[in-house]
């Protein structure tokens, strides 16, 4: 397939161009930007050659962008790792095939069902699966098998897999067994890096990985959830990269990225890279985000337990609409009983507080958790999606279902949060405009409080 949408030398040209925007052209690209058009590659490289004070703007516009597409809720989710298995040698990853030291795991479609359950039980309701990529372990059937367990046994609404490249037909089972988004990432799109960060495997083939969404979409998959690791290569070269990979599906199949994450690089036991060739520190972090939210003002922005805590919550008001937490990324890693024979992690957790806590950090920010996953349900996905977010009619109807599965989820509990969260359910309820929205959400609020559920818009 040809992979010529990820056009280097154009990437090349534009940041040799790139010149960081002060005064009126700067607030010419915050002013387009907040119009919620995106951005193009040369505004996008100029905003990330800004530093300093002005920074800050660009951080203020991407929050102001995110609530007015999604309005002020946060969706929260867990990774469910299914096994570390893996027939790849990604330098920086410890599930790499070379890793000795590595407890290899692999749950079978019952462990996973009772990982899932502890975490409905901890209150959430979307989970990833995650997998190594092993031809049997993590084929296609297996997954959609363990994905219909889950369901069947797990209060569980939404499940995302991110996985290895499938061909069109193994995509198509995924479909069939209900996935929400399929993610990859592509990790670096520099070809030279490519190689030398990926030197065995099914996974040194570029190509077969580059053009994965294209097979997922192909297969019906509307959904896909896209990404680099930063610090693998020059990260604005890694952005631009990003956004024409981006252009290429949006113009093939009508959506472009559905979430876009920006894992940085962390050290991993049994990885054969430690340190990041090309380290990105904080401050460039919090603009990549940023301008990422700019120019892409209608993907759900994933920030997981890679980052630190007070990072985490700083970044809620620059751009982020997503976020996991309460976090294991080992297999059987949330089970007590599983504690002792837990296998290695893919990276250090960086975040370790609960969900609990996570959920206070987010309300104490002024934004609402929520465990949504309705559009899942009521097929608002791939290009009607992008539809309807482009109309502007996300932020009422994400707003609405974040206070009905909060408040879902504060009937288990008790104590402050609960006191904080229907303080800000009933704050909220009365910012809400429309008169006939806001009786309807009232009406099933009072639903829930009578042991009524999954009652979204
Ligand atoms: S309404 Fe749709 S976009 Fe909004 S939180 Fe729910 S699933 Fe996500």
């Amino acid at each position: 397939m040809n992979t010529s949408f990820i056009d280097e030398r154009r990437i090349t040209e534009v940041l040799q161009e790139a010149r960081p925007p002060r005064d009126m052209r700067l607030r010419d690209i915050l002013e387009r930007a907040e119009t919620l058009s995106g951005l193009g590659l040369a505004d996008t490289a100029d905003l990330l050659m800004v530093a300093g004070d002005d920074r800050l703007q660009i951080m203020e516009a991407a929050g102001r962008i995110k609530r007015k597409v999604y309005g002020d809720r946060v969706v929260v989710f867990a990774p469910l790792y299914l096994n570390n298995e893996c027939v790849n040698n990604c330098l920086y990853c410890g599930f790499r095939q070379d890793n000795e030291e590595a407890v290899r795991r692999h749950l079978n479609p019952q462990e996973a069902v009772d990982e899932a359950r502890a975490l409905a039980a901890m209150g959430h309701r979307r989970l990833l699966l995650v997998c190594g990529e092993h031809p049997r372990l993590s084929s296609a059937a297996c997954i959609a098998e363990t994905m219909q367990a889950i369901y069947a046994g797990a209060d569980i609404r939404r499940l995302h897999v991110n996985a290895a490249p499938f061909s069109v037909d193994d995509f198509r089972t995924l479909q069939e067994a209900g996935i929400g988004v399929f993610q990859i990432f592509q990790e670096t799109y520099h070809r030279k890096s490519y190689s030398a960060m990926h030197p065995s495997g099914r996974k040194a083939d570029y190509n077969w990985r580059v053009t994965a969404m294209d097979r997922a979409m192909a297969a019906g998959i509307g959904d896909v959830g896209m990404g680099v690791l930063f610090g693998l290569y020059d990260h604005k070269f890694e952005v631009l990269a990003l956004l024409q990979h981006i252009a290429h599906l949006r113009g093939t199949f009508g959506a472009g990225a559905h979430t876009v994450s920006v894992p940085r690089l962390r050290p991993a036991a049994g990885a054969a890279l430690q340190q990041a060739p090309y380290p990105v520190d904080d401050e460039q972090f919090k603009l990549v985000v940023a301008v990422l939210r700019l120019a892409l003002p209608h993907a759900g922005i994933v920030l997981t337990t890679r980052e630190a805590p007070a990072m985490r919550d700083e970044l809620l008001s620059a751009g982020v609409s997503q976020i996991s937490a309460g976090s294991s990324t080992s297999p059987g890693g949330y089970l007590e009983k599983n504690r002792e024979i837990a296998a290695v992690d893919q990276f250090k957790v960086h975040d370790s507080r609960s969900l609990k806590e996570v959920l206070k950090a987010i309300c104490n920010k002024g934004c609402i958790p929520s465990f949504c996953t309705a559009c899942y349900h009521k097929e608002r996905t791939g290009a009607g999606f992008y539809q309807i977010a482009g109309n502007r009619e996300l932020d009422e109807l994400c707003l609405s279902n974040a206070l009905l599965t909060f408040k879902e989820y504060l009937q288990a509990e008790n104590g402050k949060l609960k006191e904080q969260g229907e303080r800000i359910i009933r704050k909220a309820l009365n910012d809400i405009n429309d008169e006939h929205r806001r009786e309807q959400v009232k009406n099933r609020l009072a639903g829930i409080e009578q042991g009524e559920r999954a009652i979204l818009f």
